[in-house]
């Protein structure tokens, strides 16, 4: 243990000195916000995830409310969502008024099962939720499969995913519509934004629409046509981003293959060392699928370690790990709480919540930093039976 060294965070983002300048850049020029720049991201990233429309909005959670509406997804209907996610996840269909129905998560991936997703589909089912847990893909032609069958949308919150693949597809290209965060703990960022992704022409003309207040022409192509007229179809919200955000994004899109590349090596370097740690549970990754390795999470053997995941996770940020945990089960929170979900109703993410804590990972980590990282969890895990 380096005492004294700083605490390694469990992600940090990476800004370089081109991606600032090319934000100073931006805000030398005319357009500050909808401009020339939000138009080349969204190119730029549709082409990097194999989509035909990329809609650049706000942050993730903006991306995943337009996602509900441009779905149709409204009062009385339901929504299938993991317990296993970000609140954010859940929360989309409660902006659009819909009732959300938690879904258990498989032991090894932590992604969605399937089969309890199918057990819950009513008639009044309209979405369901898929969440790319740690950066590996849910089981996406299951869902689809499932999905078509019943007509329904399947909407993929890939806030941890970009640059994951799934049987050689890319994530962005699969789901009805897929939605992206660049918050910086994510694997790139515009400081917040988000994106929405989709093959389908209709969601595409309608996300622009529902991301600029629910108008059909926004203030550029205006000034370009020289007219005053527009005609507010929808109600929309502002969740445009600004011009100078997806200058940075398309500066970190051109770098991310090579971050996400130094990401899984750190990951196999932690699967490596925590294969001889008895008290230590590692996520199974797929043969059909390759992470983005948005998070690097770890299961505890609680049967075998004297010690309780709270008493673990203190003793490693005393140590210097900013470890975090990969998430309260969403119907854990008194706003479900309050809407009647319960406790006890979820095996597996009740389960596995007791266990899971996610340690550090960044491309910028250096070797030293992982070193430091595997023995500071083998030091503490030690003193407890592991
Ligand atoms: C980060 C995250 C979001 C929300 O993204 P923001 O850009 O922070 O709004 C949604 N879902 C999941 C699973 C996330 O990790």
């Amino acid at each position: 243990m380096n005492v004294g060294s700083k605490p390694l965070p469990y992600g940090r983002q990476t800004i370089s000195d081109a991606d600032i300048e090319a934000v100073v850049e931006v805000l030398r020029s005319d357009w500050l916000t909808t401009g020339p720049n939000v138009v080349a991201f969204e190119q730029a990233f549709a082409s990097f995830v194999d989509a035909r429309h990329a809609i650049a909005v706000s942050n993730g959670t903006a991306a995943l409310h337009v996602a509900m509406l441009v779905a149709g997804v409204g009062p009385e209907d339901e929504v299938i969502v993991p317990a296993m996610t970000f609140a954010a996840s859940a929360n989309a269909a409660r902006y659009v008024g819909a009732n959300v129905v938690f879904a258990d998560c498989l032991e090894d991936t932590l992604t969605v099962d399937v089969d309890d997703v199918a057990s819950k589909v009513t008639a009044r089912t309209r979405a369901v939720v898929a969440v790319d847990y740690g950066g590996q893909p849910a089981d996406l032609d299951e869902l689809l499969k499932l999905t078509r069958a019943h007509g329904l949308v399947l909407i993929e919150d890939a806030a941890h995913a970009v640059g994951a693949t799934y049987r050689e597809r890319a994530v962005g290209s699969i789901a009805d519509l897929t939605t992206f965060s660049f918050h910086p703990v994510k694997q790139m960022t515009t400081g917040e934004g988000g994106m929405i992704t989709t093959n389908c022409v209709d969601f595409d003309e309608k996300a622009r629409v529902f991301r600029n207040h629910g108008i059909t022409t926004d203030h550029r192509q205006r000034e370009q046509q020289g007219s005053f007229f527009y005609e507010m179809k929808e109600l929309g919200f502002n969740y445009r981003i600004t011009d100078f955000q997806c200058a940075l994004g398309s500066m970190q899109l051109r770098r991310l293959s090579g971050w996400i590349d130094r990401r899984r090596e750190i990951a196999s370097r932690y699967a490596e060392a925590f294969a001889a740690i008895r008290g230590i549970l590692p996520l199974s990754t797929l043969e059909d699928r390759e992470s983005a390795w948005h998070l690097y999470v770890i299961k505890l053997d609680l049967e075998l370690l004297s010690a309780d995941r709270a008493q673990i996770f203190t003793e490693l940020r005393s140590a210097g790990l900013g470890v975090n945990v990969h998430y309260i089960p969403v119907h854990y929170h008194p706003y479900y709480e309050g809407l009647g979900h319960r406790r006890g109703t979820l095996p597996v993410t009740e389960r596995v919540y007791e266990q899971i804590l996610t340690l550090p990972l960044f491309p910028t980590m250096t070797d030293e930093d992982v070193q430091r990282v595997v023995s500071t969890v083998k030091e503490i895990l030690a003193r407890h039976g592991g």
